[in-house]
């Protein structure tokens, strides 16, 4: 069962400030997560993780998280100026980008933050811009497929990100000549992995790296990055992840392969999204027509503009009827948004409670990658976000889009 963390009485009073659709977080949820987390790898004296601004790029919510002790993520110049604009700067910024432009590589090391090079030949394009600074990162590919005992998780050979195992060794050795002091090491290898293995199966293949990289060169790093990709359960058959078993997991790798190299120094960090954020974020609309042709359709108020991941994954996310939480499912229906694309179908042959006009609809796990991914096809307009504060009041994070907003690029040719 997924519960919503809002009441039907609750979005009735939120509606008469906030017009439906609208995302909102909660700020508990949030927080007890983020201290679990923490927790769950406070044996690592360096461990630190760095929110992944794309998940969800609001600074209310990276502020939030910096209060918990966590930096920002980057992968673009308007993240760069997000997280420098809420006070998170220097070594707080993990700047992991590909296809990277040299104005963003730039502002990265102007804000000192520890950029993750992508690729071998950015070595030489950072150089040419600005130097390579004393604290580098390298990311790494490994190739093939990326399995966990006989399931395969991830198909690394086909990403584009990250460098062969080669490369990497090579990297590390010119950034050396070059004047860096402080090595990192960053993959990532399969995304919203629901398993408690994921964290420790790559921690493992990336600390046997490590002590091959300090017997071939010399060079010993100080911080393993494992990144994302830890996953949460969007159906609700699904067991969450143990966050205190994972740190464990990879604790036990550390303990196995690090320590006994001398390698016991280094520090672990993470650049989770989806885990921080994804089951503390409601997209929040309202069921706005009925219609029954060859199939049982509700139409919303919202589309894929607000929720892109159904449209383009054909993700599933599970749908709350906010009042008829104990009523049985004997309805089946097609929930639809308005863009002219029959993929803008929040859920296919669901089966949910009756759902009369006017019933609001609370679509669970959007904490992450909702929002975010949102684009304005059919001149559509991206909505508000709320925050579901602590002490339980409710507040505007981002006011949503306005025609104005939508027209605003067009000027000389448009005035409103
Ligand atoms: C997207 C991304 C993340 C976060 O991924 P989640 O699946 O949301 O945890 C972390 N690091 C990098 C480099 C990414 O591109």
């Amino acid at each position: 069962m997924k519960k919503p963390f809002v009441t039907k009485e609750k979005i009735e009073d939120i509606v008469k400030s906030y017009p439906t659709p609208f995302h909102i977080y909660d700020e508990k949820g949030i927080r007890e997560n983020a201290r679990k987390l923490k927790e769950a790898f406070s044996w690592n004296k360096g461990y630190k993780e760095y929110f992944a601004v794309k998940a969800t790029p609001n600074p209310t919510i990276l502020r939030i998280l910096n209060e918990e002790g966590c930096g920002t993520d980057c992968s673009s110049m308007a993240e760069l100026l997000m997280s420098e604009k809420v006070g998170i700067v220097g070594s707080n910024i993990m700047f992991s980008s590909n296809d990277t432009p040299a104005e963003e590589f730039e502002y990265a090391a102007k804000l000192g933050a520890t950029i993750n090079l992508d690729d071998y030949t950015h070595i030489d394009f950072l150089n040419d811009i600005c130097g390579i600074p004393e604290t580098i990162s390298c990311r790494y590919n490994p190739g093939g497929t990326f399995s966990i005992s006989t399931t395969i998780m991830d198909n690394p050979g086909d990403a584009k990100y990250g460098m062969t195992k080669d490369q990497l060794f090579d990297a590390y050795v010119r950034l050396k000549e070059l004047g860096a002091k402080r090595f990192g090491l960053h993959s990532f290898l399969a995304s919203n992995t629901v398993t408690n293995e994921y964290y420790p199966t790559l921690a493992k293949i990336l600390f046997e790296l490590a002590v091959e990289l300090k017997e071939k060169t010399g060079i010993e790093l100080s911080f393993i990055n494992l990144s994302g990709g830890i996953g949460i359960p969007y159906t609700p058959d699904k067991e969450p992840n143990d966050i205190m078993a994972i740190g464990q997991g990879v604790k036990e790798a550390f303990e196995e392969v690090l320590v006994p190299a001398g390698l016991g120094d280094i520090s672990i960090f993470t650049e989770l999204g989806r885990f921080m954020l994804a089951p503390y974020g409601h997209l929040v609309t309202k069921a706005i027509h009925e219609k029954h042709t060859h199939k049982e359709y509700i139409g919303v108020d919202a589309c894929a503009v607000n929720l892109m991941r159904p449209a383009m994954y054909g993700a599933y996310h599970h749908i709350t009827v906010l009042g008829k939480e104990n009523e049985p499912a004997t309805y089946t229906y097609d929930v639809t948004g308005s863009l002219c694309e029959n993929n803008d179908k929040f859920a296919i042959d669901r089966k949910l409670p009756k759902i009369d006009k006017g019933d609001y609809l609370v679509i669970h796990d959007t904490g992450a990658h909702g929002f975010a991914m949102g684009y304005n096809y059919n001149g559509k307009l991206k909505s508000a976000e709320l925050l579901l504060c602590e002490d339980n009041s409710v507040k505007m994070i981002r006011r949503a889009e306005t025609v104005n907003d939508y027209f605003a690029t067009l000027e000389g040719y448009w005035e409103v």
